[in-house]
């Protein structure tokens, strides 16, 4: 385990995103200029049947995967080591580009959560799957 964490400390550091301490607001107000959850490998955010027509058929397919294997999990396209719903346009700002229709795995990762903290002490989202377990529990 340790050898794992060291690797993903040297990521991290590769791409300058660092962790970030304490507690967030609540509200949200800190989360665009964090964006440390939304920050993950692939086939991180799965997408419910509902995340599906909520998106719509032209997000679907620009930032939607769909496995080629059983169960034919849907999940957010990554850009490189982050969901490629993020709009990066302005350096340093992580804003959702589709917020408004996000996942419902997003909507549960609340500011403060355990896997807020958890993103935040590591600089992205690390081992968490709460993403995941979010909608299969
Ligand atoms: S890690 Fe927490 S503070 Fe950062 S963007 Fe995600 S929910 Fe917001
Ligand atoms: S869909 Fe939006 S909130 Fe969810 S991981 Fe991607 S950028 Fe973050």
């Amino acid at each position: 385990m340790r050898v794992v964490y060291s690797e993903a400390v040297n990521a991290r550091e590769s791409r300058g995103l660092s962790p970030l301490e304490g507690e967030p607001d609540p509200e949200g107000a800190d989360c665009v200029s964090c964006g440390r959850c939304c920050h993950h490998g692939p086939e991180t955010v799965s997408l419910l049947e509902s995340d599906e027509a909520r998106l719509g058929e032209s997000r679907l397919h620009a930032l939607t995967v769909l496995l080629d294997r059983p169960p034919y999990f849907r999940f957010m396209r990554n850009d490189g080591d982050r969901c490629g719903g993020l709009d990066t346009s302005v350096e340093g700002r992580y804003p959702c580009a589709i917020y408004e229709v996000r996942p419902q795995g997003c909507r549960e990762v609340e500011p403060g959560s355990p896997c807020c903290m958890e993103a935040r002490a590591l600089g992205h989202l690390g081992s968490s799957v709460l993403f995941r377990r979010a909608d299969r529990r």
